[in-house]
């Protein structure tokens, strides 16, 4: 590969969208460039999806184990070794990113560029090389993939604690004595419930009136029942005020109305959001538009204001998940490559919370649905009706679909279950396939699997 700056596709970020990206460009002959500013594979590998679900699937074997002697077996005393959880994370995290570093360093045509890049113009990149010295890059065509970050809330107090955020919080090395978590947003609720089965007391803590605003309220409400049986304070309406130290203690003050209390854990975890990381990157040399909250402001077609510049990820706002990034690669790929006409519209936005049990969900709420004035009918059934789940001694939960009460097709989920993100995913892809819900009602599955569980599902409607 020659070393001139002048490139046929540059994209910043080793993000979801951005590394296939790179390699399908790259495949498809164009000189292409990969700016990645700390590691490869983004938050998702390192920092997100990767590492907490090896730290959740240890908190859920810590679970087990206590449970043991209700399945007949006895263990010893449960010791937490915390080295050994963050150890396995970090082998598994670097396992990845490991490998897709290579499988990058490997294809034709694509420099791995390490440093940070921001817009001289809008075909223009610098790169502050993180060995050193600088480039500038020109291509026609830029991609941006640079993700977000974990937000710092404006809170009396708290640039002069030691808090952690989704990222650090992974790598301490002892179990905290008492976990408040300020947000009770998926990072809170899935570290929430991680560290309680760590052996940690955990307070959550929230300014809304409940949790999980965006879902059914009793979803939320069955959500909020499981982490309370697990032991977990939820402290909802709570707005924090300010934080102090003293010694080892971390003071949360927080009010409801007029009405204030103290909350004292040994660690504070922040988890109010994520921001984007536009502000590094000079997007107004480019003449990039952005939103109000700083995300890039993209069409359907995932193009910004300025010809041959596209953003991908969790950068343009909207839904922040790994599936939704790769999924926009598949947008710019069909379109600039085999002169397609995807769009971002219309796609379905599965997802689901790593609690346990999980929930999953697709699709319409019932409170969406119902604000649509839409004539529908619910599907609901407890998890204790679900024989597998019973079998396993995981039957807390409920699924509830939501129907289009004139031709029967599946509108939406929510499956709060022993594997709730799997059978979400059955519900999905009979909502892609248009199917009557009928089908899964009559069809024949295997027993005893969570997946038959529709069967009966779709038997319990509310009228
Ligand atoms: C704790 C946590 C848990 C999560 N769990 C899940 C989950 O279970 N399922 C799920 O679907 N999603 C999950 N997510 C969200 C998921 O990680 C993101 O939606 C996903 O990584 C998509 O990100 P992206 O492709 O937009 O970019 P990212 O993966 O964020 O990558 C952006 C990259 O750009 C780089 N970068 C930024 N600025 C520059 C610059 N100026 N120059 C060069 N490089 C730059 C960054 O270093 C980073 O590597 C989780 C996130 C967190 C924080």
């Amino acid at each position: 590969m020659d070393g001139s700056n002048q490139y046929q596709a540059i994209i910043i970020g080793s993000g979801q969208g951005g590394t296939p990206l790179s390699m399908a460009l790259a495949g498809a002959g164009l000189r292409t460039a990969l700016i990645e500013r700390t590691h490869v594979g983004g938050t998702c590998i390192n920092e997100g999806c990767t590492p907490t679900k090896t730290m959740v699937a240890s908190a859920k074997v810590a679970s087990l184990a206590r449970r043991g002697a209700g399945y007949g077996v006895h263990t010893g005393d449960i010791r937490l070794d915390m080295e050994r959880v963050r150890q396995r994370k970090r082998d598994i995290v670097d396992s990845f990113r490991n490998g897709s570093q290579a499988r990058l360093e490997k294809t034709r045509n694509l420099d791995l560029i390490l440093g940070e890049a921001s817009f001289t113009g809008p075909k223009s990149v610098l790169v502050r090389l993180n060995g050193g010295g600088q480039r500038v890059l020109t291509s026609e065509q830029i991609f941006i993939n640079a993700g977000a970050r974990p937000s710092v809330p404006e809170l009396d107090g708290l640039k002069d604690v030691p808090f952690l955020n989704s990222t650090s919080i992974m790598e301490l090395d002892s179990v905290p004595e008492h976990l408040t978590i300020l947000g009770g947003g998926y990072v809170g609720l899935e570290f929430g419930q991680m560290f309680r089965r760590f052996g940690s007391r955990v307070t959550i803590v929230d300014s809304a009136g409940r949790m999980l605003r965006h879902e059914d309220v009793d979803v939320a409400a069955e959500v909020a029942a499981i982490l309370n049986q697990d032991g977990i304070e939820l402290v909802m309406n709570a707005t924090a005020e300010r934080v102090t130290q003293t010694g080892a203690e971390i003071h949360l003050t927080v009010c409801t109305g007029n009405e204030c209390r103290v909350l004292t854990g040994s660690h504070l975890l922040v988890g109010t959001g994520r921001v984007p990381n536009t502000d590094g990157l000079n997007v107004s040399a480019a003449g990039i538009a952005l939103d109000g909250r700083g995300f890039i402001q993209v069409n359907e077609k995932l193009e910004t204001s300025v010809a041959g510049i596209f953003a991908l990820g969790d950068i343009k706002g909207g839904p922040a998940f790994t599936h939704i990034s790769y999924d926009d690669f598949r947008i710019i790929r069909t379109n600039l490559m085999e002169r397609g006409n995807a769009t971002t519209e219309g796609r379905l936005v599965p997802y689901t919370l790593y609690i346990d049990p999980q929930l999953g969900r697709i699709g319409l709420t019932e409170a969406q649905a119902r604000a649509q004035n839409r004539h529908i009918r619910v599907a609901k059934m407890p998890m204790t009706y679900v024989a597998r789940a019973v079998e396993v001694d995981e039957s807390r939960g409920f699924m509830k679909a939501i129907v289009d009460g004139v031709d029967g097709q599946i509108l939406g989920a929510a499956v709060l279950g022993v594997e709730g993100g799997e059978i979400m995913s059955m519900l999905q892809l009979a909502m892609m396939g248009k199917l009557p819900y009928t089908v899964l009602r009559d069809a024949v599955f295997a027993h005893p699997t969570l997946a038959e569980s529709l069967n009966n599902l779709f038997t319990h409607f509310d009228s």
